[in-house]
């Protein structure tokens, strides 16, 4: 298959790929030796991915692809902060990545959390965690004030309040969107399934 050049073929190729790992048929393709070697001297990802970190949602393997292929940034709960939305940009303006994948996944426990914390004050020894709940609360309360109480209706709006925040605070992201040269798709992972489910595009059709 060709190499991804833009959005739509970006996304189709990870659709694919996470085809092949649903199925139980993985390809494994580009973790040989040889294209090791060759891309010593220069990475060209074909797209972003952002990502929660729990050990369930490992990159490479659930959409089926190797080395050189994803420019990844995760961390608990995908939450945004000034050194994600650098990475981004760099995969953006650096390396031209055509496609940013936002992915949150159901049973999410930084989500979970955040949830928790509105009925029973969040008890950490560490002291940085409840940054993280504090940047879902947000996303938590307005749900709750909504009606809204399921976890993965809530991780799903956080992924779209994800992709708003990184399309609010970037304009390097924002502007190449508006003018088409990148294609943002924000998607919830199915933990038992292995599938990535669509749920927002921006500047591409899915
Ligand atoms: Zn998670």
């Amino acid at each position: 298959m060709a190499r991804p050049s833009n959005a739509t073929e970006a996304w189709s190729a990870l659709a694919a790929g996470n085809n092949n790992f649903v199925s139980g048929t993985p390809a494994h393709p580009r973790q040989d030796a040889e294209l090791r070697r060759d891309l010593a001297s220069e990475q060209k990802p074909f797209a972003a991915l952002f990502g929660c970190s729990d050990s369930r949602l490992a990159a490479e393997m659930i959409f089926d692809v190797g080395l050189g292929d994803l420019f990844v940034v995760r961390n608990a709960g995908q939450i945004i902060a000034e050194t994600i939305v650098g990475s981004l940009e760099f995969s953006v303006e650096v390396l031209n990545v055509p496609l940013i994948l936002v992915l949150g996944h159901d049973s999410c426990g930084a989500v979970k959390a955040t949830l928790d914390s509105t009925k029973t004050p969040l008890a950490t020894e560490g002291s940085f965690i409840p940054q993280l709940v504090r940047r879902i609360l947000p996303t938590v309360e307005t749900a709750l004030a909504e009606g809204v109480t399921d976890l993965d209706q809530i991780t799903s709006r956080h992924v779209n309040d994800t992709i708003s925040e990184l399309m609010e605070r970037s304009d390097l992201i924002r502007s190449r969107v508006e003018s088409g040269r990148l294609g943002v798709v924000g998607a919830q992972y199915r933990l038992e399934e292995g599938l990535v489910e669509p749920i927002a595009a921006l500047g591409l059709s899915i």
